[in-house]
């Protein structure tokens, strides 16, 4: 069946095929459409014309919520085979791509519960003669680009709020992992969404991302990726002023105060890590740990990441998959590298796993680093892996601070069985999602962002439906009259 689908109907496009690869064997098991410069034209020219003359963005918001309820039934009618695609697609567990199809249906249900609620507001202008409104009216064309960790998910963060305001959409997957977002298309399409809302073009961000972020016709970029990436595609948007919302990269802090439970501790700083194989953007991978509990806690994680059994994620034994492609496992053995070379200790993983059954797959043992500084690299940049660096504090300031010392702001934590202390240093840290003794849980009432270079924008919650609505004044004066201001020539 043909992967790209443009005003209505799915299509082959002019771009030639990409194989897509398994990461636990990197064995081809799917090919692939690629749009050509013509499919991007196409499908911006179809979504622009369902904005401007289709039914959807007038179709009341009951309605296009009804739609995405319709979706959410979809997806848990077909969620064996959705997660079974996304693991193979991503090399995580099916565990974890189970809870993936879980949480975009919950997300699917916000936003359908939100879209009927959303009234926007009367502004009392002290006159009786003037009704003054707020309205919310969707932004037109957007353009959808996700990455590879969390495909399907990501992409619900988009494609919900922005259906449910009313806009239209052209989605641009990873080109690492398309499959689960073609597979949420043809859901939509199911679902009833008109001709021209729902677009999807499969390709590479050069050929296919970059005309998007620049065309003129389109009103809106949502992008979720790499921090290159989102400032390249700001720098595109700027031409011609489209709204643009980033979603980038972090290097999360993970406090944690001596007074917390021992065992506690290492169970979810190992979760709020290895999960996914590190590969998620607010992966707690900066571990910042008071003096005294310092050693123990670096030797007990050692001990336990040694033991993480890592393996197909199709297994149900499987507690932990490959990372997702060749290219990243590289930069993992790069990164470690460089901390070897900078001085840093490694006191758990650091080579790939030596079973045979992995050797074929994109495998990375679980890897623990300590002694680490502040300048070393895998302190200061995204790693995106599974790699836990252990930093120590003396001090709640020195925990702030250090917490604070990166170009990201996108999630930390704070562990401590003080509760003025936890409050005071969730308020000080600057990142967009604060956990108090706990790691990663979002949802979808709750806006999801990043402070300073982790992103401009908001997803979930309310904030993430506003993200895709224009925001317009009408002033309604119902007793017309001279103004009176030039009377001269009266
Ligand atoms: P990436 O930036 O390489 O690619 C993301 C998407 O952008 C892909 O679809 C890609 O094809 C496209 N793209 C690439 N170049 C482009 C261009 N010039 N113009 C337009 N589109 C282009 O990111 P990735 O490697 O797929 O994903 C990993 C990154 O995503 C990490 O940095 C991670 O932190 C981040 N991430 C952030 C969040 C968040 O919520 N903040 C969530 C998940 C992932």
């Amino acid at each position: 069946m043909p992967s790209l689908f443009i005003d209505g109907q799915w299509t082959s496009g002019s771009g030639g095929s990409a194989e897509v690869v398994n990461p636990f064997d990197a064995s081809v098991f799917e090919t692939v459409d690629q749009a050509g410069p013509d499919d991007v034209e196409r499908a911006v020219a179809a979504a622009r014309a369902a904005f401007d003359t289709g039914p959807w963005p007038g179709t009341p918001v009951g309605e296009r919520g009804a739609l995405l309820h319709r979706v959410a039934d979809l997806l848990q009618r077909d969620k064996e085979e959705i997660a079974r695609v996304e693991t193979l697609d991503t090399g995580k567990t099916l565990v974890e791509s189970r809870i993936d199809v879980d949480d975009v249906t919950a997300v699917f249900r916000y936003y359908a519960g939100l879209a009927g609620k959303d009234t926007g507001r009367l502004v009392d202008t002290g006159n009786p003669a003037v009704v003054s409104r707020v309205v919310h009216e969707p932004v037109g064309v957007c353009v959808l680009i996700t990455p590879w960790n969390y495909p399907l998910l990501q992409l619900s963060w988009k494609v919900a709020p922005a259906l449910a305001a009313g806009n239209t959409v052209v989605i641009k997957p990873s080109e690492v992992t398309p499959l689960t977002s073609v597979l949420l298309v043809r859901l939509l399409e199911e679902a009833g969404a008109p001709r021209g809302v729902v677009n999807i073009l499969l390709g590479e961000g050069r050929t296919v991302g970059a005309p998007l972020s620049e065309h003129p016709d389109v009103d809106m970029v949502s992008f979720t990726g790499g921090l290159a990436t989102g400032q390249a595609i700001m720098r595109a948007a700027a031409t011609t002023v489209k709204r643009v919302a980033v979603e980038l990269g972090g290097k999360n802090p993970n406090i944690v105060f001596a007074d917390t439970d021992f065992e506690t501790v290492v169970d979810n700083a190992l979760t709020a890590v290895f999960l996914h194989a590190g590969q998620v953007c607010s992966a707690g991978t900066r571990l910042i740990v008071e003096d005294a509990l310092h050693d123990d806690l670096v030797a007990e994680l050692a001990r336990r990441a040694d033991r993480i059994r890592l393996g197909n994620g199709l297994d149900k034994d499987t507690e932990s998959g490959p990372l997702v492609s060749a290219a990243q496992l590289a930069k993992i053995e790069d990164f470690v590298a460089s901390a070897r070379a900078e001085g840093a200790r490694v006191v758990a993983g650091g080579h790939r796993p030596e079973e045979p059954g992995l050797r074929n797959g994109f495998f990375y043992r679980p890897t623990v680093i300590a002694d680490v500084r502040r300048d070393m690299r895998v302190i200061r940049e995204e790693t995106f892996g599974p790699i836990l660096t252990v930093e120590r504090f003396t001090s709640e300031e020195e925990a702030i601070a250090l917490g604070n010392d990166t170009e990201y702001g996108l999630s930390g934590a704070v562990w401590t069985g003080d509760a003025g202390r936890a409050e005071r240093v969730a308020r000080a840290l600057r990142h967009g999602t604060v956990w108090i003794n706990d790691f990663g849980p979002y949802f979808p009432g709750a806006e999801w962002g990043g402070f300073k270079r982790s992103g401009n924008g908001r997803e979930l919650g309310p904030t993430g439906l506003a993200e895709y609505q224009e925001h317009k004044h009408i002033w309604h004066n119902t007793q017309p009259g001279p103004a009176g201001w030039f009377t001269g020539g009266v």
